[in-house]
């Protein structure tokens, strides 16, 4: 995601990087790659320029300039910014009304179709089974396409073929939805190739006649600017409550995703990171700062992770791991699930301290990843339940007759079981500590990845340190410093 912003914001803190002294001068050169960096992501010029009077001003602060460490204080800087840029956002939608609606709109092609099915998706695994109606009537395939997403979800889908007015849909599916007790309706309105009287009269009077709770507007990343410039015309005609920024995982340069909070006053409420139905994310602002800067994104991950297993898998999970139980039989069933091409890659682009997408893609073939999880599931396959259940029984003998059989060497089975057994170190540890300790763990890794460099802060210890001879000497340096620039400043320099 963002791949070229996040190399040019890794670029600008590297030059920010190793000065044996941070001058004036230094940092606004610093400053300006940064600010290049958001143009050539294509973030609007205003927002350019707010955020960099405010980063500007912050970063020529003294406290900074004479800090041991300013590169680390300028991303801790732009981090800041970056969550006031992006937020504050309702994380969560909140249903207070017997049936909630939520009026879903966007022009053709942005991903609204798709969108409502991830929606329902999302919901369904919060236990509540909406109802998705198919009001738009422009595209001829569109009820069709809701149709066959809500099969595959197993929800219901509200259609009238043949029927003209999208009005007339909307108002009868929401009483379908009372009659069956359904919280939430989802309506999928009538989308066009660019924005028009009659498409806005059409949501208009939807908006008026039925009353959403919500409208969401679903935009395609990938536009740009105008993605930003739809946002303010929708949200003039009918008032967002939030936009639902799709097709991120795609070149997507980020120019949209850091304007439109700031451009139209609509917060970002989800974003689409793939065309599958589980490719929708709760937006928080502090996760994409995170993520836009390199560092991870926890809290994403532990979404993701908590995807590949229901919830009965993860109380039972749970259980076992607190009483440290982590055997091969749980480590097959991880592996298996994340034998899905780019899965891999997705959940490791959320890690603190791990580099961009694109490097990940360069490093990892997706079609490699997903085969070598297969094969590991062959090996374990391979073994006896009891060799499963209690691995340390497993010598040079049992390794051979295991390679036989799946096909492989034995250093693989050696590989296997070291990585097995690091897997469970994590997940007995971290299963050990209450929610709210496991919560400051994780912002400690992530806060630890507060590093220019991309690496998180805690294995950053194997570098040089200096001496407490070598800290005053720079001490004194900053001091000599602060005095010139007092005195620059009293006689009027710049
Ligand atoms: P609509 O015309 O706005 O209803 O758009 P559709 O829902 O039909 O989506 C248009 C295309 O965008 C389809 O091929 C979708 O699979 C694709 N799409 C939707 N959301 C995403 C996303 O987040 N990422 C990617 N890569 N493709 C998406």
């Amino acid at each position: 995601m963002f791949d070229s912003l996040q190399d040019g914001l890794k670029g600008a803190f590297k030059s920010l990087r190793g000065k044996g002294k941070m001058t004036e001068s230094n940092m606004r050169d610093g400053l300006k790659m940064v600010e290049q960096s958001l143009l050539d992501a294509d973030v609007s010029i205003d927002v350019v320029k707010s955020f960099m009077a405010s980063v500007t001003e912050k970063a020529l602060g003294e406290k900074v300039l004479l800090a041991l460490d300013p590169s680390e204080q300028v991303v801790g800087i732009v981090n800041e910014q970056l969550i006031e840029l992006l937020g504050p956002v309702d994380e969560q939608l909140t249903f207070h009304k017997d049936v909630n609606i939520i009026m879903m709109c966007g022009l053709q092609g942005s991903g609204k179709t798709t969108t409502c099915g991830k929606l329902a998706k999302l919901l369904q695994q919060q236990k509540i089974e909406p109802l998705l109606v198919a009001a738009d009537l422009q595209r001829p395939a569109a009820i069709d396409q809701l149709h066959v997403i809500g099969d595959s979800l197993g929800v219901p889908v509200y259609s009238e073929k043949g029927e003209q007015d999208p009005v007339k849909v909307c108002r009868n599916a929401v009483a379908k939805a009372k009659a069956e007790n359904r919280k939430v309706v989802i309506l999928d309105t009538a989308g066009r190739l660019a924005i028009d009287e009659e498409l806005m009269e059409q949501l208009k009077t939807i908006d008026r006649d039925v009353q959403p709770d919500q409208v969401m507007l679903v935009v395609d990343g990938m536009t740009g600017q105008d993605a930003v410039r739809s946002a303010g015309a929708f949200h003039e005609a009918l008032e967002l409550n939030g936009v639902i920024m799709t097709k991120l995982d795609g070149d997507a340069r980020g120019g949209a995703l850091l304007s439109v909070k700031h451009v139209t006053g609509v917060p970002i409420r989800f974003i689409g990171t793939g065309e599958h139905l589980d490719n929708l994310e709760v937006f928080r602002p502090e996760g994409m700062a995170s993520r836009i800067l390199g560092m991870g994104d926890m809290l994403a991950l532990v979404d993701e992770a908590n995807k590949l297993v229901d919830e009965q898998e993860q109380i039972r999970m749970q259980e076992a791991l607190e009483k440290g139980q982590f055997t091969l039989n749980d480590f097959r069933s991880h592996m298996q699930k994340m034998a899905k091409p780019g899965l891999m890659q997705k959940m490791m682009g959320l890690m603190p301290g791990m580099p961009s997408m694109g490097d990940i893609s360069k490093m990892m073939n997706q079609a490699d990843t997903a085969n070598q999880m297969k094969r590991m599931v062959g090996v374990i396959d391979s073994m006896t339940p009891a060799e499963r259940v209690d691995p340390s029984v497993i010598d040079v003998r049992r390794k051979q007759r295991i390679a036989q059989g799946a096909g492989v060497e034995v250093k693989t089975i050696s590989e296997l079981l070291k990585n097995f057994g690091m897997m469970k170190n994590v997940m007995t540890g971290m299963a050990g500590m209450g929610a709210t300790e496991k919560m400051q763990e994780m912002q400690k890794l992530q806060a630890g990845a507060m590093n220019p460099n991309g690496m998180p802060k805690m294995k950053k210890s194997t570098g040089k340190r200096l001496t407490p001879k070598e800290l005053k000497k720079r001490k004194k340096e900053r001091e000599k410093q602060l005095k010139e620039m007092r005195k620059k400043k009293r006689s009027g320099g710049s």
